[in-house]
């Protein structure tokens, strides 16, 4: 294949690449976009593959076949709860490979037309030497990552004096370890950089924790990204540079849309140390009474209600509830009750995690609708309908400066004239946090599995 014809081919795959992008912006039109995407991908994959610098299909072929089998096998069994960490867990292979990328072409440099061992021009060296350190220190954060989302290591902040001079000192010496081998290339000069930013990569990630997770896996993502960007620099492969620089950029901006949800300054996020701690306000669930109710109560409630607003939250994707909160949905409307969906940037585990499943559920699109849209719209609803949902609606946020999530717009469904809370007890969610709204003289606890409560509520209604 000549390349040129494989330089239009990159460039088409990468259209492919921008328009998945698009696609995956909206649910509507996700299923489209994902498609997009693995046109796009089948298009590179099968260009490189034509290429004439492929010498042998023996390696390649073994590769595809272990790493196809072990994605198939990871997607069909993965848990939708625990997408979060594998994720965290994808984004530091593709860490690792840019490491690996740029170690073979620092000893063969002569098989990617970039000089001899040792004497690598200068711009080259500069793109590897920052694709190796992002490389890295993706692959030890993001298994930071991965370790504290699947509780391997505690979710809380790791934090010691002098934590920030520490970081902002190791990285000065790397920038100027990498102007260092630019000047004079050696291998202890490469192999200290790659270790130090191994290094970096867990001294980054422990302080950062709680609420702020999701944070860090959004700019994981970008780092990523930009490993892979720098690697397509030194291959010369221009879909490598451009998907790397879509990897890269989308996720700084996702990064910075959620740090917006969660009114959190990006910079805080990186320094880390927040979101971990549990308010120091003291435990609200002494002997404080509640007022429990059980699934006729609730379908009383709402048969009677004009407007309800559903909450969801991370249990209903544990309980796999979507479906009989569909139906539920279904029987209200039918009595003439308007039912939305309110839905928090962060609820879940992962970006866009409640619109996945109440698509899944065939759940119109029109019902469901973002925080900004709907928060106003809780102090004139009758019945706000808190299903495995916890943090997302805690006062604590408005309220508490030592809370852990103070300063995170909340969904302010403590607003509504009755608040019907589903979850198994009084426990508090991701953060850690105390939830005062389950005390609350308009509250009704629904202490149940979601799904289960659901199914109850369904047979009331019916
Ligand atoms: P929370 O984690 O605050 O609360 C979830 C609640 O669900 C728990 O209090 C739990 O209470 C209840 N629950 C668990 N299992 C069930 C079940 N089977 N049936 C009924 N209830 C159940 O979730 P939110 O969605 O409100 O908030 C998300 C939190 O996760 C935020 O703090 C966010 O920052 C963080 N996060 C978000 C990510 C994202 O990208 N969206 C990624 C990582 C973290 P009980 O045990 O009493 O049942």
């Amino acid at each position: 294949m000549s390349e040129n014809f494989s330089a239009i081919a990159y460039l088409i795959a990468s259209i492919f690449f921008i328009m998945a992008l698009r696609g995956l912006s909206s649910p509507e039109t996700a299923r489209n976009g994902n498609m997009f995407g693995i046109t796009g991908m089948v298009i590179a994959i099968a260009t490189t593959l034509a290429s004439p610098s492929v010498v042998s299909y023996d390696w390649i072929i073994v590769g595809l076949v272990i790493g196809g089998a072990i994605g198939d096998i990871i997607a069909r069994r993965i848990q939708m709860t625990a997408l979060p960490q594998l994720v965290a867990a994808f984004h530091s292979l593709v860490g690792l490979a840019a490491v690996f990328v740029a170690s073979a072409a620092f000893y063969q440099p002569a098989a990617y037309g970039i000089g001899d061992f040792l004497s690598i021009p200068t711009p080259s060296m500069i793109e590897m030497s920052i694709g190796t350190a992002i490389g890295a220190l993706t692959f030890t954060g993001s298994i930071i990552a991965f370790a504290k989302l699947q509780g391997i290591m505690s979710g809380a902040p790791v934090i010691f004096s002098g934590q920030h001079l520490l970081n902002a000192v190791l990285g000065i010496i790397m920038v100027a370890l990498v102007v260092m081998i630019c000047d004079e290339q050696s291998e202890q000069l490469y192999w200290t950089i790659v270790g130090l930013a191994l290094l970096l990569g867990i001294l980054m990630i422990i302080p950062i924790g709680g609420a702020d997770m999701p944070v860090v896996i959004s700019m994981l993502n970008s780092y990523s990204g930009w490993a892979a960007c720098g690697i397509g620099f030194t291959l010369s492969n221009p879909a490598l540079i451009i998907v790397g620089a879509l990897v890269g950029s989308s996720g700084a901006i996702l990064s910075y849309v959620m740090c917006k949800g969660m009114n959190r300054s990006f910079i805080s996020v990186i320094l880390g140390g927040f979101g971990g701690e549990t308010s120091t306000t003291g435990s609200v669930t002494g002997d404080r009474n509640v007022r429990a109710g059980s699934a006729d109560d609730a379908a009383f409630i709402m048969k009677n209600a004009s407007n309800v607003i559903i909450v969801p939250g991370y249990g209903m994707a544990v309980a796999q509830a979507q479906h009989a909160l569909r139906e539920m949905a279904d029987l209200l409307k039918k009595e003439g009750i308007n039912v939305r969906y309110a839905i928090h940037p962060v609820a879940g585990r992962m970006p866009g995690h409640m619109n996945v499943l109440l698509a899944e559920a065939n759940v119109p699109y029109d019902e469901v609708l973002e925080l900004d849209e709907i928060n106003r719209d809780f102090p004139s609803t009758d019945v706000a309908f808190v299903i495995g949902a916890n943090d997302v609606t805690n006062p604590a946020a408005k309220t508490d400066p030592q809370s852990a999530i103070y300063g995170m717009p909340i969904l302010d469904v403590e607003r509504s004239a009755t608040v019907l809370f589903i979850k198994r007890s009084l426990g508090s969610g991701y953060a850690g946090v105390d939830n005062e709204l389950f005390f609350r003289e308009n509250t009704m606890m629904l202490f149940s599995d979601a799904k289960q409560m659901c199914e109850d509520i369904v047979k009331a209604l019916e």
